[in-house]
């Protein structure tokens, strides 16, 4: 299992200080330098990172992902439910009552087996792309991000709860939504200053 060559757009270090390329797929492969088993001594400087950028990788992640023959009706409601993700997602942007990241990674998850093309343009998104690499670079999200979005959310349920929704079951159940959002929220990696 060879992989799929994929280009290298950056990188960041792990826990233990190894260094990882993120692929232009949204995976992520290690590319230690640990003389005298793997030599890479370019890895350790900022110089040979910046020029090994845009060099590809086998990337063996994208080739697990690589979609099988579907079913027409199975790739049609796969893409119907990736779309409707996507959409959703791209509203959570904005309005923090839905969470971006879960729906776009159950996207990509649709997209990865009904269609490259839609799976690929995703990945590679300016602003809903970068969600999605940064949750699976471990990167998680930035806690400016976590901050705007709790204040948002909570703003925007206890208001409309107050002066909008006379009925104490839906002012209830809207409660139950913000909290159920934060925990999840709060559960994501918070990220580190910028890689
Ligand atoms: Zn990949």
């Amino acid at each position: 299992m060879q992989g799929i060559p994929r280009a290298i757009r950056g990188f960041h270090q792990d826990e233990h200080g190894d260094w990882v390329a993120e692929l232009i797929c949204g995976h992520t492969q290690h590319v230690r330098h640990n003389p005298p088993w793997i030599e890479r001594p370019w890895v350790t400087t900022a110089e040979g990172r910046a020029g090994h950028l845009g060099q590809t990788l086998y990337c063996k992640h994208c080739v697990t992902e690589t979609p099988a023959q579907l079913h027409p009706a199975l790739r049609g409601l796969l893409l119907g439910i990736g779309w409707l993700c996507v959409v959703l997602g791209a509203i959570g942007v904005v309005v923090p009552l839905l969470p971006t990241t879960p729906l776009l990674l159950l996207a990509a998850a649709c997209f990865a087996r009904a269609s490259q093309r839609f799976y690929h343009w995703l990945l590679n998104a300016p602003v809903l792309g970068r969600f999605i690499r940064d949750y699976r670079a471990g990167l998680g999200i930035p806690l400016r991000a976590k901050i705007i979005a709790l204040t948002l959310l909570w703003g925007t349920i206890l208001s409309s709860a107050v002066l909008f929704v006379p009925l104490w079951p839906v002012r209830a159940l809207l409660l139950l939504i913000a909290s159920t959002v934060s925990v999840h929220l709060l559960r994501l990696p918070t990220r580190r200053a910028a890689a």
